[in-house]
């Protein structure tokens, strides 16, 4: 068995140790004689899978009381329309747009009802966190929204925007246990799991119990209310039920660790490593304005092309594949999620230095 460095952004790496875990546990689940996948889920061993995973993700984030956790399906894209559909009562929400996925979220809005973009950064080519100290909130929007961390852009909101009172709603697919995180500052929060959390398949969405309504958009189907999923304990249909089970191993994974603090120092650590490389580089640079990088999504270039290309074949034949950048910029892209290893991020600075070198 040989595993390579993986930085793709989603599907992304996962811990060793669960994986084994997983593995261990493939034909037959802690003495049931099936594979979790084999169960049903409305049975007792499949119960205690889900309600265990919920209780380890409320005590990692310190979710309040007053805050549900749904594990649904349909992806982070499918939330873009959940989202208005569920939320939108006086048909307004605002959108701060900082990357291809807050413009499709806004975008799909607009389906629904008016939605305003109080703030953008699609002039500097999503490079930077527009100041969201005081925005043009309107005063009958449902919500604000935000995508927290931009996985295509490699930009991070470090600061909260200013919602004026109004609800917060934040895409944090690609941030998501990344760090410690103040739930109650959201109205509600998202994500696919497949970025930091666990396998495709899952979106976990955590939802002050105020704005899950009984009186959502007219013609909202019934698999799109949060309502449903609430009252039936994301259990009204069948779940993506193995996805749930690995996601709740991640989140004993990051337990043991020592919780969100010590994955974020961790995290901090790991990124400082290629973000100090990047900046002393005679041939890399980074492309996102210093005070706003991701600690998980780290974009950089040669301002070559071709030199980009032959960085991203030579790096793959050397064991760290998927750094090629999103389509839509180009360049290169390492995505250091919670399961990337320091060593992957020193290795590859290592790659690095001997490429410049070799290319001077
Ligand atoms: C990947 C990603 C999405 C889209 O996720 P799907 O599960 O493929 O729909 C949305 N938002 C962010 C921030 C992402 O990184």
């Amino acid at each position: 068995m040989s595993r390579v460095y993986n930085f793709s952004a989603g599907p992304a790496v996962l811990p060793e140790e669960v994986l084994k875990e997983a593995a261990d546990e493939m034909l037959d689940f802690r003495g049931s004689g099936m594979s979790v996948m084999e169960m049903s889920h409305r049975s007792k061993t499949f119960e205690k899978i889900i309600k265990d995973a919920e209780a380890d993700l409320r005590e990692l984030m310190g979710i309040p009381d007053q805050y549900r956790v749904l594990f649904l399906q349909g992806g982070a894209s499918q939330q873009f329309a959940m989202i208005p559909m569920n939320l939108m009562k006086n048909r307004v929400a605002d959108y701060i747009v900082t990357g291809q996925w807050a413009k499709k979220a806004y975008q799909e809005a607009g389906l629904y009802g008016k939605a305003n973009k109080v703030a953008s950064s699609e002039d500097g080519t999503f490079s930077y966190i527009p100041d969201c100290s005081d925005l043009p909130i309107s005063e009958d929007a449902d919500y604000v929204y935000i995508c927290e961390n931009n996985t295509i852009y490699g930009t991070k909101f470090w600061t909260l925007p200013d919602t004026k009172g109004k609800p917060l709603v934040a895409d944090v697919s690609s941030c998501f246990l990344s760090e410690p995180v103040d739930v109650s500052k959201y109205g509600l929060i998202y994500g696919g799991a497949q970025k930091n959390i666990g396998p495709a398949g899952v979106v976990i969405v955590i939802i002050r119990e105020d704005l899950i309504r009984e009186d959502v958009l007219p013609g909202t189907p019934t698999m799109l209310r949060y309502k449903v999923h609430a009252d039936n304990a994301s259990l009204y249909n069948t779940p993506p039920a193995y996805g749930i089970y690995i996601c709740g191993k991640v989140f004993r994974w990051l337990i043991k660790r020592g919780g969100l603090a010590a994955m974020k120092e961790y995290n901090v650590a790991k990124a400082k490593i290629l973000y100090d490389f990047l900046d002393a580089s005679e041939m890399f640079y980074g492309t996102v304005r210093k005070e706003d990088r991701s600690l998980m999504n780290v974009p950089f270039v040669t301002g070559n092309a071709e030199l980009d290309a032959k960085f991203v074949k030579e790096a793959t034949q050397a064991g760290f594949v998927n750094l090629k950048g999103h389509r839509s910029v180009g360049g290169m892209r390492a995505s250091i999620y919670n399961a990337m290893p320091i060593e992957g991020v020193e290795k590859l600075v290592g790659f690095m230095k001997k490429f410049e070198e070799e290319n001077a």
